[in-house]
């Protein structure tokens, strides 16, 4: 059921597609093994990057979480993040995400203007969460707080135990922006924009996908981009994967967009020969 995209050996799981049980159990060993083990490269990164509408270059990047497994292939986040939340290893695991992110972005320093990380209901939730944060933080003097960005889901805010609102407030104090991922698909999103202090909206890709023929879509992309405006905060669309929808994004005033029409997350040594290569969205891509 694993079909392949985004590379050669990448196998990605639709949302919704059920991992059986036993790679879950090898999945769950190896994670194990390789927090336990303190193996990185079993856990890479790899990085998506986020285009301006404006410039057509790249503003930033997101990065996703991958498995590397013995036998040489290259797993998604469908394969092992749910056995991490559930075991609790996804604390562990964010925290690896989030300083292996961080080693990148000081190493582009000059080159790319920040990186998002998602950030777990359950890490979030950890009473040490903040305090880690601002240590990774006060280790790295030379880094402006703000090129990191921690992308949460609505989610967290509902089943968390902890006021997560504040949690946020006390992060955007340390100077770290926060962005609502998957905007839009939750239960609450206006509740979400209403009491949490974000700095971008991540308008999910279900309203994305074909806006360009979609009138409804496209009202709603309109009207979350006005309101995330009036509110001071910028937004991303995902899940762009045509130049009609490009076109669309960038006349209704969508600042930046992330997707496989520019690009799909790619290993550290591809995502920085792009960066370098200065790559951006060519006049040809933006008006045919
Ligand atoms: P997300 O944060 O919403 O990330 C966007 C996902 O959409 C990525 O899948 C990306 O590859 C995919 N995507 C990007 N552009 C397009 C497009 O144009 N079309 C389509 N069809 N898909 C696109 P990926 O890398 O498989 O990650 C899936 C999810 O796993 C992420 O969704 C995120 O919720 C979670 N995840 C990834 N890395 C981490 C991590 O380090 N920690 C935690 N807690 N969750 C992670
Ligand atoms: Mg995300
Ligand atoms: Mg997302
Ligand atoms: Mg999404």
């Amino acid at each position: 059921a694993a079909k392949r995209a985004g590379g050669n050996r990448l196998e990605v799981f639709a949302e919704g597609m059920r991992v059986s049980v036993h790679e879950r159990i090898a999945a769950e060993a190896r994670l194990r093994q390789a927090l336990a083990g303190n193996l990185p490269w079993t856990l890479p990164l790899w990085f998506q990057p986020v285009v301006s509408t404006v410039t057509g270059q790249i503003v930033g990047a997101e990065a996703l979480c991958r498995m590397r497994t013995p036998d040489g292939r290259i797993l998604s986040p469908y394969h092992f993040i749910g056995a991490a939340e559930e075991t609790g290893m996804i604390v562990p695991l964010g925290e690896h995400v989030l300083r292996s992110a961080v080693d990148h972005l000081l190493y582009w320093s000059g080159h790319l203007g920040y990186v998002s990380v998602n950030v777990s209901p359950r890490q979030l939730a950890e009473p040490d969460f903040v305090p880690k944060l601002a240590d990774l933080l006060a280790a790295h003097p030379g880094l402006d707080p703000a090129r990191l960005v921690l992308e949460i889901t609505e989610t967290a805010l509902l089943a968390s135990t902890v006021d997560v609102s504040e949690r946020l407030a006390t992060i955007k104090r340390l100077g770290v922006r926060i962005a609502l991922d998957d905007f839009g698909t939750g239960y609450s999103s206006l509740t979400w924009l209403k009491s949490v202090p974000a700095d971008i909206v991540k308008l999910d890709r279900s309203f994305v996908a074909g806006l360009a023929e979609d009138q409804r879509k496209a009202s709603i992309i309109s009207a979350v981009l006005w309101l995330a405006r009036s509110l001071g905060m910028s937004t991303i669309a995902e899940g762009v994967e045509e130049t009609a929808d490009w076109e669309a994004l960038k006349a209704a005033g969508c600042p930046a967009v992330q997707g496989f029409f520019f690009s799909p997350p790619k290993p550290p040594e591809e995502f920085q020969e792009m960066l370098l290569s200065g790559a951006c969205v060519t006049p040809m891509e933006q008006f045919t």
